[in-house]
């Protein structure tokens, strides 16, 4: 009889899930199987609130593969290792899984193919992750697209897969057949739980639900540059972790009006970046344009101490690292801010701030991370030229023009006139007495000056570039 294991990672749903389809597919028997790998579970890339996520989103799949009469098989160890040995012990000839793209990812799939055809078996890759795979979007010369436009254009002319149905009923092996182990608690997320997104399928299909139905999507044009309002759909660790398959969110929310265009157009901002990364693998150790590698950074561990921690003395950089803080989130524009003061005002290695994101966003994701650092330091493919540097305190004024971001996450600044909200410092004395907030007392005075700052990024840059 054929037996099939289905190798789930971060492709956490039933619904629309290519893998499992080819799987049913092959006939026979579904074993379920997810791999707690010591290094995604605790390494030093991993993070309490995605790990959180994670687990509590695995186990409303178990209920529902159990449901279906295929309970999940949970061990724990390396892939390479623990994969063979299951489809040993199941007798099974192949292992379906979701493609992935990072580079961690690849060298796991390889060596566990590798492992598996040792032995006459075969990992089949299925998509699921992405709308179209990286080969499928190239140059009319075959080559991988860098330019954003470009890519967006011939993204939209793939040819899509049509939609698979949710199996009802999935054959199994008796339960009992193979060992496997409980799920483990999920670890004690950093961020406060109750501002986490709610985990599982269930919930991410509430969130697209509601965020198709929404005012906001068809507003998202503006919108979604506004850190005082809730402009943007929070769908992101859905992405991340499968619990929404890429082409239910595509189709759910493409149609007319400059809104669903341009949401359509950040999904696409994902693809590209997944593009990118299985293209210019090297990106995750250093600049996409080496010649940025030569940058001397500045050796400042107390200004990225003070970063990390949201007190720069910049209210709008301190709001976003204390939202990622305590939410696991971080607002886009809010990340263009922040990640533009580490890299370019306090001239400190943007691997630091891309490292220190790994560990916070619930939704991080290495491809959109190291996509979204690269195009702010300006030293990515279609990235920002590296003149173009933010000022956090006219980006503050134009994204929360209502200050209700920063008085939401700087607490301390809640009663500082609108006048003086994003540059606190200007308060003359009795101002400050008068808002509770004294400089350099209840609230820091700015770490850098940014004009200063400014130039000594352009010289730093351009000493590099030539
Ligand atoms: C420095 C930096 C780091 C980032 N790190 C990550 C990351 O680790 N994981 C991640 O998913 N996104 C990352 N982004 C992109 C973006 O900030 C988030 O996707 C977005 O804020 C998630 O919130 P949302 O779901 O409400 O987004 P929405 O605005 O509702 O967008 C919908 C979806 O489109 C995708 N998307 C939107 N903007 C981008 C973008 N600029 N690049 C890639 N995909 C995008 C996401 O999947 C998102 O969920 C980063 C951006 C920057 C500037």
């Amino acid at each position: 009889m054929t037996v099939t294991l289905l190798w789930l990672r971060r492709d956490l749903r039933l619904r629309d899930h290519p893998a499992l389809a080819a799987a049913l597919g092959r006939g026979g028997s579904v074993v379920p199987v997810f791999v707690l790998d010591p290094r995604l579970v605790g390494g030093p890339r991993s993070s309490a609130n995605r790990t959180w996520f994670l687990l509590e989103s695995l186990r409303e799949v178990a209920a529902g593969l159990a449901a279906r009469g295929a309970p999940l098989v949970v061990r724990t160890g390396h892939p390479e290792d623990v994969i063979p040995a299951l489809a040993e012990e199941a007798g099974a000839s192949a292992v379906v899984a979701s493609r992935d793209v990072s580079p961690f990812a690849r060298a796991r799939d390889r060596a566990v193919g590798e492992a598996l055809a040792a032995a006459g078996r075969r990992l089949h890759l299925e998509r699921g992750l992405l709308v179209a795979e990286p080969e499928e979007v190239h140059t009319d010369d075959g080559r991988p697209v860098t330019v954003f436009t470009p890519f967006s254009r011939r993204w939209a002319a793939v040819p899509r897969r049509t939609r698979v149905p949710t199996p009802d009923a999935i054959p199994s092996l008796p339960a009992g057949t193979l060992a496997g182990e409980a799920l483990p608690a999920s670890p004690v997320p950093t961020a406060d739980p109750a501002l986490l997104p709610r985990p599982g399928e269930t919930a991410a299909h509430e969130r697209l639900a509601r965020w198709v139905a929404s005012a906001e999507l068809p507003a998202y044009a503006d919108g979604r540059d506004r850190l005082d309002q809730d402009g943007t759909s929070r769908l992101s660790a859905d992405l991340k972790f499968g619990t929404l398959s890429p082409l239910e969110v595509l189709l759910a929310t493409e149609g007319p009006g400059d809104g669903r265009r341009v949401f359509v157009a950040e999904l696409c901002w994902r693809e590209f970046y997944a593009h990118i990364l299985w293209h210019f693998p090297h990106v995750v150790r250093g600049a996409y344009r080496p010649a940025y590698d030569a940058i001397a950074w500045a050796d400042d561990p107390g200004g990225l101490a003070a970063w990390r921690e949201g007190r720069t003395g910049y209210p709008v950089v301190d709001a976003a690292m204390r939202q990622l803080a305590a939410s696991g989130w971080m607002h886009n524009r809010a990340r263009m801010i922040a990640a533009s003061f580490l890299a370019k005002d306090l001239l400190v290695d943007w691997r630091a701030g891309e490292a220190h994101f790994m560990t916070h966003l619930v939704d991080a994701d290495v491809g959109s991370n190291n996509g979204g650092w690269q195009w702010t330091a300006g030293t990515g493919t279609d990235a920002a030229p590296y003149f173009r540097i933010f000022n956090p305190v006219s980006q503050g004024r134009k994204s929360d023009p209502s200050g209700a971001y920063v008085r939401r996450w700087v607490p301390e600044l809640a009663r500082v006139p609108d006048a003086f909200l994003h540059e606190p410092w200007a308060m003359p004395p009795d101002v400050q007495a008068a808002a509770g907030c004294v400089i350099g007392r209840d609230y820091p005075a700015p770490i850098v000056d940014h004009a200063l700052a400014r130039q000594r990024a352009l010289a730093a840059y351009a000493a590099a570039t030539g």
